[in-house]
């Protein structure tokens, strides 16, 4: 039997199938561009475990129901599922779930009820996974799915963490509170910490970093969430690719007063054009990598920012953790950049963490330390796996019925 994982984002369905015993990956590909004339699918195949062969193919498409259904054919031609009672589930990654869920759910009537009524909260990506849910229960009704929020995970936040300090109304009638994404992420590389440290998660402190072109931190106590960076929106936290972070919220009004521009060229340019673009012309970090050993100063400056800011983190919620076990790097950043995070760890030597120059700079590929022996904090880096972190909490879903 085998799992279908879906991860559905604003431009772009991802995908991966699974076998059921060993999670071990048969398929996974892109299908990017939709509703642009570049539009294609692309796919790695795998046999024992690596990649095997590539697979590119254009297409034409106007929607994500083209995307759906295209997905749909593509794995049954090759055929990569010989016949729809061979996939045991379909597990959707959806970006908010909300206050209603705290974990995975089964899709139900009242499940896709929920996830349409969190559309206002991501008008982008709620709508597209349900396009998704949707594609799959008129073809295969009867395959389970199930729904894997990005926001589930902080749900364990305590109300003094993820109530801003806004008039009540504002929560009780327009749900603004801190929702906090990524959590998959967070959720999978809080358990391969656990794993590599040989502890159980609920006997860890964590602070984990996502930096990815998006980038968050969680601070992770006895195996639970009880902060992170992003709020209401992705756009709240540390510095990223090309948003802002945190930012003072009058800027907005001060814009919108002297420059004459309006709040979707305001939200543009903080969700698009700020962070590591704004600052240096770049949001890739291997290119500002290459800007610093040229001595710019704009990319130096960039970093310094990403770095600092982040740092500013890891001492906040050194302080809410009440100590600390593990620092862990994740993501196309986190995974990657040894200048990042050589900068972020250096002079938190009196925290007790302390980065060995040498691991640190290695090539990574797997889940490894890279603390030095005098580090009471162990620093870790691990690739993220987002998708087998949904196919894993599907078959729980699965099992627990
Ligand atoms: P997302 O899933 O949020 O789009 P990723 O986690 O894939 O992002 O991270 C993408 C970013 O990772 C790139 O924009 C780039 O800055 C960084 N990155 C990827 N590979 C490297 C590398 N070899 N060295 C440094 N940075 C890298």
């Amino acid at each position: 039997m085998k799992i279908l994982v879906i991860n559905a984002g604003s431009s772009s369905i991802k995908f991966k199938l699974v076998e059921q015993q060993d999670l071990s990956t048969i398929v996974a590909g892109i299908i990017e561009c939709i509703g642009t004339p570049d539009c294609k699918i692309s796919c790695h195949i795998y046999k024992a475990g690596e990649i095997n062969a590539k697979q590119e193919e254009a297409h034409l498409l106007s929607s994500y129901r083209e995307g759906f259904e295209l997905l749909i054919k593509y794995l049954f031609k090759r055929p990569f599922i010989k016949d729809p009672g061979h996939l045991a589930a379909i597990g959707h990654r959806v970006v908010h779930g909300g206050e209603q869920f705290k974990q995975s759910a089964l899709i139900t009537e009242p499940v896709i009820e929920a996830i349409k009524k969190n559309i206002p909260l991501a008008p982008i990506h709620n709508p597209v996974s349900l396009t998704g849910i949707n594609v799959f229960l008129e073809m295969f009704p009867e395959i389970p799915q199930v729904a894997i929020f990005d926001t589930a995970f902080h749900q364990t936040m305590p109300a003094k963490a993820f109530r801003y300090p806004l008039p009540e109304q504002l929560y009780t009638e327009y749900r603004i509170r801190r929702y906090g994404f990524h959590g998959t992420s967070h959720q999978y590389a809080a358990n391969c910490a656990a794993e590599l440290l040989c502890k159980p998660l609920s006997k860890l402190n964590l602070i984990t970093l996502h930096l990815g072109n998006g980038a968050s931190a969680a601070a992770i106590k006895s195996g639970r969430s009880i902060d992170t960076s992003m709020g209401l929106t992705p756009l709240e936290g540390l510095m990223m690719g090309a948003r802002s972070g945190d930012i003072d919220p009058a800027i907005i009004f001060y814009m919108t007063h002297f420059s004459g521009y309006g709040y979707e060229k305001i939200e543009r340019l903080l969700n698009q054009e700020s962070g590591l673009l704004g600052v240096c012309g770049s949001n890739d970090l291997r290119e500002i990598e290459r800007l610093i050993k040229q001595g710019d100063e704009r990319a130096i400056l960039a970093i310094d920012m990403y770095c600092y800011r982040i740092k500013k983190y890891i001492g906040a919620y050194f302080a809410i953790l009440g100590g600390l076990d593990g620092l862990v790097f994740t993501a196309g950043v986190g995974e990657n950049s040894s200048i990042v995070r050589l900068q972020v760890c250096q002079g938190l030597e009196h925290f007790g963490i302390c980065i060995n120059p040498e691991k640190n700079s290695e090539e990574i590929n797997s889940a490894t330390e890279i603390q030095s022996d005098s580090s009471t904090v162990k620093i870790l880096v691990i690739p993220a796996d987002e998708e087998l972190e949904i196919a894993r909490q599907t078959l729980a879903c699965l099992h627990n019925g």
